[in-house]
């Protein structure tokens, strides 16, 4: 989809910190963490909200979402890790483009969720 910068990203059209990738998935790190190491997961496909995803790929998202929980839990310290997604502007999505947050959480941490 033209002008949609999870697009882009996804495609590596923009660069950015790649954490994992393979043909369905990108995950990154957020440019504006919540807290250390909070990553998004993104599908390469344009679908702008879990109405829209079609189940094995939403599926594969949040098995993909999984595995980077796991592996921030054992390299950040963290307590806690939070993994969701927003669907709609009432709902805090800022952008149209499906993505599961994936944001370790520390104690004292001041994360806004
Ligand atoms: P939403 O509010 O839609 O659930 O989450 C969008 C997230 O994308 C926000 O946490 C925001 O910081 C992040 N974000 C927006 N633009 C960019 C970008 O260009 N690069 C990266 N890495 N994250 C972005
Ligand atoms: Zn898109």
């Amino acid at each position: 989809m033209d002008n949609c910068i999870f697009c882009k990203i996804a495609a590596g059209e923009i660069p950015s910190t790649t954490l994992y990738e393979d043909d369905d998935v990108r995950v990154i790190f957020d440019i504006g963490p919540a807290t250390k190491g909070h990553a998004l997961v993104i599908p390469k496909a344009h679908v702008a909200n879990v109405f829209e995803i079609p189940d094995d790929l939403l599926g594969k998202a949040y098995s993909v979402a999984k595995k980077i929980a796991q592996a921030l839990k054992e390299t950040t310290g963290c307590e806690g890790i939070n993994i969701l997604q927003n669907n709609g502007e009432m709902a805090g999505q800022s952008v149209f483009h499906f993505h599961i947050h994936v944001i370790p959480r520390y104690e004292g941490d001041t994360a806004n969720i």
